[in-house]
């Protein structure tokens, strides 16, 4: 039994009532323009309230891991819903974030990251690390230590410590002149050159492990994370690791880091880390940093900093169904063959023309298309967002950043999930690329 839904009435009342992120509104809210409303996802598809079905191709915007409605998950979340949705963890704690604590430093060495302080979204999670790192310098004796060093096109959300880190023009524009103090680099060649960075003012370097998602899917060259982490431990940084896209199992490994044995002084995750159905995140750190907190109230080393729903106990127990369903499912181990194959479908898509390049990390995948003559297209044409509204049409969601399109679907995805979904892109290439070139 399907529910009926009148998609005419939901159109009219959201261009009415809501503000979209990301989203030019004049053209959101322009007559011609019908929203997809989506009502319903089992697995890896997602159905519009029309009954169209599509591949889920880039995870609910990098979150979903398992699937839609995994029962699971589902059963956890109810099951937590009777019990109680929300209390406090300011001045109280509960059974869900505990366990979920625990869980999560038992993915690394011990003696490592050992310290989980809750938040809600990617954006607090590397707020609440910047934070630390600020404190931890001041508290130590060098209250100078408050730059940070981050790279180029590099994405660590909206909230303005982290956007302040971010190295996309597009999005630092309107935040220029409320910025904390960043030094941006290309590449690791131009740390050295960076005057103050051994032992002088910078706090962290923050990075997105292995591969940038909002710059496009561009990886790291292999054994850069790894000769990053000494450069900091020779200059006595902090390495903050932002993997609140590649965590969970995005890149093959559950945590990016581990495909190169690196251990950061904070690592921060979020979409995925519910599985992708409700808001939570968490900053891990190591005793060194949280020790330096500890002291008498009146020597003022709290980290006052919290939100209204950290530990959150829905979101707690969430997570703890998705990382059941890891072991229970052999998630990792299944994914090993269908990241090969993708490899071998973006291999074949490569000779398409109008296929400038394509970029693979694991289950994530950019593909880039660009005029026959390997010029970009005008930015202005968004010939990324018409494919990917005519692979819509061929039974695929994504979104693209610039002309990349994305296509991440969740790691539950098929074999034949990932065939179909290569496919919608190929056959919504041919039928844009053509008239682009024009
Ligand atoms: C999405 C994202 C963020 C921000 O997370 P939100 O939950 O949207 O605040 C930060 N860093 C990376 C690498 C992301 O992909």
């Amino acid at each position: 039994m399907r529910d009926v839904w009148n998609t005419a009435a939901l159109a009219a009342k959201d261009k009415e009532y809501l503000w979209h992120p990301f989203t030019p509104m004049r053209e959101w809210c322009a007559k011609d323009h019908s929203p997809l409303v989506l009502v319903r996802g089992e697995g890896a598809m997602l159905e519009d309230s029309e009954g169209h079905r599509y591949l889920d191709g880039n995870s609910s915007i990098w979150t979903n891991i398992h699937g839609h409605a995994h029962p699971k998950i589902n059963r956890a979340i109810r099951d937590q819903l009777e019990r109680v949705a929300h209390v406090s963890f300011l001045g109280a704690t509960n059974p869900s974030a505990i366990e979920l604590a625990e869980r999560l430093v038992g993915f690394f060495p011990k003696g490592t990251l050992q310290r989980v302080f809750l938040s809600d979204d990617g954006s607090t999670a590397v707020e609440a690390a910047m934070k630390m790192a600020i404190q931890f310098w001041q508290m130590k004796g060098y209250p100078a230590r408050s730059r940070f060093i981050t790279f180029d096109n590099a994405y660590h959300g909206d909230t303005l410590g982290a956007a302040s880190l971010g190295g996309i023009n597009a999005f630092q524009r309107r935040v220029a002149g409320h910025e904390f103090p960043v030094t941006r680099v290309s590449g690791l060649d131009e740390l050295d050159s960076i005057s103050g960075f051994n032992h002088g003012d910078v706090a962290a370097v923050v990075i997105e492990p292995l591969i940038q998602g909002a710059a496009g899917m561009r990886t790291w060259p292999a054994g850069m994370l790894r000769d990053l982490r000494k450069k900091c431990d020779s200059a006595g940084i902090f390495l903050i690791l932002d993997e609140v896209m590649t965590g969970f199992g995005r890149t093959g490994a559950m945590f990016a880091c581990q495909r190169e044995e690196v251990i950061p002084d904070f690592l921060c995750l979020a979409k995925g880390l519910t599985g992708g159905y409700v808001p939570l995140a968490a900053t891990l750190t190591t005793e060194r940093v949280f020790e330096a907190f500890l002291g008498n109230v009146e020597d003022g080393r709290t980290f006052y900093y919290g939100h209204s729903y950290s530990g959150n106990p829905v979101g707690c127990a969430a997570a703890l169904a998705s990382l059941d369903i890891f072991q229970d499912e052999n998630v990792l181990e299944n994914l090993a063959p269908k990241i090969a194959r993708l490899s071998e479908l973006l291999e074949d898509l490569r000779s398409e023309p109008g296929i400038y390049e394509t970029r693979q990390c694991g289950y994530i995948a950019g593909i880039e298309v660009r005029r026959r003559n390997g010029e970009a297209f005008p930015w202005m044409r968004r010939v990324g967002a018409q494919i990917c509204l005519e692979a819509r049409r061929h039974g695929l969601l994504t979104r693209p950043v610039l002309d990349t399109i994305v296509f991440m679907p969740p790691l539950c995805a098929t074999l034949e999930q990932v065939e179909t979904g290569i496919a919608a892109i190929r056959a919504a290439c041919r039928d844009v690329l053509v008239g682009a070139e024009t």
